[in-house]
Order: C-alpha cells, then structure tokens, then sequence
C-alpha cells in the first residue's frame, strides 16, 4: 500500500517539475501534462533537451554559428571537414546550428536561412556516412551527436523533414559492447535518446538496463571495484580518466530517468553515491584534479580542469539525502569557496589500484604505484607518450589545485614529482615504448590506513632502478622515505621531491648550513620542504620549454615556456644503497617553517629491510616491514613474522589500536609481539587478515591491558 502512494507521489512530482519546465519553454502545457501521464519518453527527452543547453551561451554561440553558415558549400558541407576523417565536426557544428535555432534567447532562433541549413547538413551526412578509423566516433560519438541535435530539434518551431528524422534515426542504430564499463554507458545513451525519439519501449528498457549496469561493485573486471577505486583497460587504476565518463553518464542517467518507472534502483544508487562521494570528487583539489587519476589523460591540454558544476548540481536531484555535502562540492570546485571549504580530513588506501589518497583541508596529497597485481599507466593512440615514470611513487601535493594544471607540456618528464628514476639527458628515456597498459613488477606494494592516517610503500623495481620507498601520512605533514637505492645505469639516478607551476621565490636553507648541521630545508608557493639529513638537493626556479605534442600526437605543436619550481635529491651514479628522508609541510611561511617543531618526527628507521616514524605529537608510530623482523626503539618494541605494513595509534596510551595490512596480499595471518611504554607486559597478536577481494586491505586490533 505504501509503495503505492510513493508511487503516486512521485509521479505528481515528476508532472509538476514538467509543467514547470514547460511553462518555461513556452510550450502548450495540457498537451504535455496529459502526455506524461501515460508515458515517460517526453519527460526524459525534455528533459535531455534542458539539459543540453545549460551552459549555452546564447551571443558566442550565434556568432560561430554564424560562421558555420557563411562557410557552409551549397551541398550542406564545409570546405574545411575533411570527410574521409571526421572527428567532431561537421556534427558538432551542425548541433550547435539546432541550439541557437530553438533558443527564443538567441538571435538566430527560428531564422529560416538557418533551418534550411541544418537540413542541408544534416542531409549531406547521411548521403556522405562518413566513417573514423576509431570505433569511438563511428559508435559513441557520431549516434550520439546526431541523436541530440533530433531531440533539440524536436521543440523546434519548424521541424525536420519526417523522411530525414527517421532515416537519421536509423543511421543512429549500433550494437552495443556490453560489459564494456564507461563505454557501454556512453552507448546506451545514444540508446536512451533514440528511445525517447521513437517512443520506443523495448529501446528504452535496453537503454536503462545498460546505462545502469556500470553501477555495479565488480571484483578484477573493469569498473568500480571493492576498495572505491576504478579499472578500465585492464586492472588500471581509472578513478577520473574512464571513471569520470562512467561518472557522467551515470549521473546523467540518474538524473534523466528520475523519479519515472526507470528511476536507478535504491542499491545502485548507494553504489553511485559511493564512488562519487568518497572517490572521485575527493580527487579534486579546488577545480582541479589529482594529476594522479587522470591516466593518459594527463597529456590532454585542460585535463586537469574539472568543470563540474553542473555534474554535481544533478546529483542533488536524484539524491537530495546528500545535498549539503553536494551543495559543498559546487562551491569548491566553482570557486566560489576556497579549496578548504567543508573539506573533512580522510585517507583512503585504494589497494586494489596502488593508489593513496590524503586529505587535509590545507592540501591533497596522493601517491601512484604499480605492482605484478595492476598495469602501469598507459600510453595509446599516441597520447601519454613520455609518461613512463608516472606509477613509480608519482606524488601529487596541491593546496590551490591548480599547481600542475597545464604545466606537463614542459615537464621534464623523467623528473615526476614523487619518483625514484634514472635522470635522462633529455625527455626520450621518459618514453613508454608499446601502447596501452605494462604489468608492474613487484608485488609489495600497498599500504595500512584508518581512514584518517595511513601509511603507504612501494618496491620499486624498473628501468634498472630499484628502492624502497614509503609515505607516512599525518595532519601538517607526510613524510617520505626512500631506502637501497640501487642502479648500475649510466646515467645519475634522482628522486624527485616535486616539479610545479613557479609561483614566487624560493626560500632555502641549502648550501647556506653552518658546519656539521646536516638539516636542509625549502619552501615555495605555501609548501616547505625538509630534508633531516640533507642530501646533494638541487633546486631550480626557472622556464622550461616544450609542448602538447611531444606528448601527445592529437595536440598542437606551438612551443611554450614556462616558469617551474623544481627540487630534487640526486643520488649520483651507481648507487648501492643509498637513501633519502623528506617531510613536506604543506601550508606553512617562512615563520611558520622556523617554528615548526622537527622533533615530533622522529625517524626511527630507514633501510630496504625497515622503515618507521615515530609521530610524538600525534603519539602514532607507522612502519613498514619488508621483511620479517624487529622494530626496536625508545622503550618499545614491535616483532612480525612477515613482511607487512603496521600502524598503531595511542602509542603510549593504555588501549593503543593496532592497524595492520599485507601489501603482497598473500598472507592469512600475521603474528606480531608488541611491548609498548603504556602497557606492563608483552602482547602476541594472531592477526588474522581480510582475503578474496579484499586481500591487501587493513585489519585492526584493540590492544587491551
Ligand atoms: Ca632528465
């Protein structure tokens, strides 16, 4: 009984928000209201057809059309498309021509010479059928294209030809790649709009079914996988690059088939919230993206840039339980308040895709890896080509965001911010040699976390470089260790502690420490840099040219230059076991670096075997265990049987927390023998760890008097 009055409910709801739109549109409102009673495709395709002019700016749009027109041949085609290759135009073009025809806003609505253009052109595309050597115009782009310039249509004044519509409709018709993650959603939309077109229920129902089957928690397939993270082309972490297309299609489906017999079912729903809440707009620092999460996105001019204002405003209307936070998430990536606003501290340990994520509201700060478990990040189709080094402890700190927007085109590109590697004369040792995605090579890589602290390691093995590397993550700031550092290269091997947007001087203490004081320390644009045994630490402060196209075959060629803030620890040439520590302290002047107190940092160990800081203020200790073995210090004492990763809060407490994961993912059990200073005798834990799916994530223990 009560489903029903729901039922009922919503569906006055969904009518009143038609008529509401309508009203608006101008059109005749009885017409409709008694339409959407009996059938959804005019609310959705409504629906679609608001949606594509939200950002519709109504006088640029009408010049550029204006240009289409002139240059438009008698035939309904452009002197300028090449016909044999066609990418976005002639039909973005011809999509924007029915935009500015149907806006009473803008100056060329209902203009006569431009329906008969749109006619035109939209006749010459179906007599030419142009076709793309990628499958991805032929059965995502074009359907898709054609597909909202007919729903556009559809409220024009003067419509088109029946014979032309339908035949256009039919050009619009593929089979769909089912089980194929962003992509199946991306066709099933074109389903979804050739279904409202045709009124079509069985197009509607497979439109439906696939645009939600994404939503899904798959285990080792591509998609959304158990730790909130995302595959695609393999097990590669995806979170923004092919996660944020299934992202926007699935809020677009969400948000289109709302409250109508089609809604997304409660529990897909909660899996949608999920990933969008404590994954994917966590990756976004201001308005920008973790360049981390962006897979060969990352040499795509802008990638960086979210621009997801309108995204997030949709959720809120299939999913008001979350508005505030939504609410919280506009501002911040509009701009409208500052990177900080409402940001709650957390850290997640994506240990399905060797990707950590720390947030702070005075910063981000995240760490990429690859191991024998995922693929390294990918080069294909030409694009990412010098991106090499990116899963080998690639480190992305932002506080505004926009610290690496647009800068990768003058990168030095074997001088990722993060990374361990050999340093190239120049950016071809940073080339990834064969497309799409390699396997890592070594298998102990992951990290522990509470999902506030954590701790994160990387066995890094490649391009005969090898090091063990680890990140331990506090509030004011993450501490890096890097230990047997190894190469019998030529060329010198470099860690790089970061490469930047230039913004202002660069304040160092290096080559300016008096005799016998190891301690070295940087800052620039609000992050200060410490090296607490030094180092041979170069800095530069200075342009750097390059552009897209070097690493991007799609971009433009026009040279750039840049001013980049570079730091970097160079370990020189043939390092046998070398090793570095570095605390970045992000939000912090000059004064605040002086003041800021070194001895709550306590470094308590730092070799291929063990890695471990003591956090005196936070009274936490993490630690790394690369092989089976003893932690002792300062009156406490911590013993594994194999190798882990651990992490114990309320250290010196009477009820401190033991967190404990495997980063290889192979062990059932680990023991571990503790003594610490709050306790009066020793404690031997059996440690049973999570397996299956969720090998490799952390396992906590109270530890009790
Ligand atoms: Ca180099």
């Amino acid at each position: 009984m009560f489903a029903i009055i729901e039922k009922t409910n919503n569906k006055i709801k969904a009518q009143r928000k038609v008529r509401f739109g309508f009203l608006l549109g101008g059109l005749m409102l009885l017409n409709v209201t008694v339409k959407a009673q009996n059938e959804p495709y005019n609310v959705i395709l409504q629906r679609i057809n608001n949606d594509l002019q939200t950002f519709v700016k109504d006088k640029a749009l009408a010049e550029e059309v204006g240009n289409h027109l002139k240059n438009l041949n008698a035939d309904g085609s452009w002197q300028d498309v090449n016909y044999a290759d066609v990418q976005y135009d002639p039909l973005k073009r011809i999509k924007d021509m029915a935009t500015v025809y149907i806006r009473p806003s803008n100056k060329l609505y209902n203009n006569a010479e431009l329906h008969s253009a749109i006619v035109k052109s939209l006749q010459n595309w179906l007599d030419k059928n142009p076709k793309n050597k990628n499958w991805w115009y032929n059965d995502i782009f074009y359907p898709q294209a054609i597909g909202q310039t007919l729903i556009l249509m559809r409220s024009a004044k003067a419509g088109l030809p029946p014979a032309l519509e339908n035949a256009l409709i039919k050009r619009m018709i593929r089979k769909l790649r089912v089980g194929d993650g962003a992509n199946t959603s991306d066709e099933a939309l074109h389903y979804l709009y050739r279904a409202c077109l045709t009124q079509n229920k069985a197009t509607l129902d497979s439109a439906a079914k696939y645009l939600f089957e994404p939503i899904a928690i798959t285990e080792g397939k591509e998609g959304v996988q158990v730790d909130g993270s995302y595959y695609q082309h393999g097990k590669q972490q995806a979170i923004a690059s092919y996660g944020k297309v299934f992202a926007g299609n699935s809020v677009n489906a969400a948000f289109y088939l709302r409250e109508t017999a089609y809604a997304l079912p409660k529990d897909q729903l909660a899996i949608l919230v999920n990933y969008l809440k404590n994954t994917f707009l966590k990756t976004i620092r201001g308005s920008f993206y973790d360049f981390n999460v962006r897979g060969r996105g990352i040499s795509r001019k802008d990638s960086l840039s979210s621009g997801l204002g309108g995204m997030v405003n949709k959720i809120k209307l299939f999913d008001p339980e979350n508005a505030a936070y939504w609410d919280a998430s506009v501002k911040r990536t509009s701009g409208a308040e500052l990177p900080s606003y409402k940001i709650l501290s957390s850290h997640n340990q994506f240990w399905k895709s060797g990707y950590t994520l720390h947030l702070r509201p005075d910063y981000t700060f995240s760490v990429q890896t690859a191991s024998t478990r995922t693929l390294r990040t990918e080069r294909g189709n030409n694009e990412n080509i010098l991106g090499k080094f990116l899963p080998d402890g690639a480190t992305n700190i932002q506080r505004s965001g926009s610290e690496y927007a647009n800068l990768m085109p003058v990168w030095e590109w074997d001088k990722i911010p993060g990374t361990t590697s050999r340093d190239y004369a120049d950016d071809n040792g940073a080339t990834i040699k064969s497309d799409w995605g390699i396997p890592g090579t070594t298998k102990f890589v992951g990290g522990v976390s509470d999902g506030v602290y954590g701790v994160s390691c990387y066995d890094l093995n490649y391009d005969s470089v090898q090091a063990k590397k680890a990140w331990f993550f506090f509030d004011q700031e993450v501490v890096c260790l890097g230990a047997g550092i190894r190469s019998d290269s030529e060329e010198n091997i470099t860690t790089t502690v970061n490469q930047a947007w230039s913004r202002g001087n660069v304040i160092s203490s290096n080559g300016t420490q008096a005799k016998g004081e190891s301690e070295v320390w940087a800052l620039h644009d609000s992050i200060g840099y410490i090296f607490p045994q030094g180092g041979n630490l170069e800095i530069s402060n200075n342009p750097q040219t390059g552009n897209w196209y070097r690493i991007n075959h799609f971009q433009g060629k026009t040279e750039l230059k840049h001013n980049v803030f570079k730091i970097w620890l160079n370990h020189g040439k043939n390092p046998q076991n070398a090793s570095y520590q570095y605390i970045v302290v992000p939000r912090i002047d000059a004064a605040g670096l002086k003041k800021y107190n070194r001895s709550m940092i306590q470094v308590l160990k730092n070799t291929d075997e063990l890695q471990a800081v003591k956090h005196t203020g936070l009274d936490m200790l993490q630690a790394v265990f690369y092989k089976a073995g003893t932690l002792v210090a300062n009156g406490l004492s911590l013993q594994v049987d194999q190798p882990c990763t651990v992490y114990i809060k309320d250290l010196n407490g009477k009820n401190p927390t033991l967190y404990i994961a495997d980063p290889a993912q192979e062990n059932a059990t680990i023991s571990v023998l503790l003594k610490l200073p709050g306790l009066s005798m020793s404690k031997s834990i059996n440690c049973n760890l999570p397996n299956g799916a969720f090998a490799g994530a952390t396992a906590s223990f109270k530890i009790k008097e």
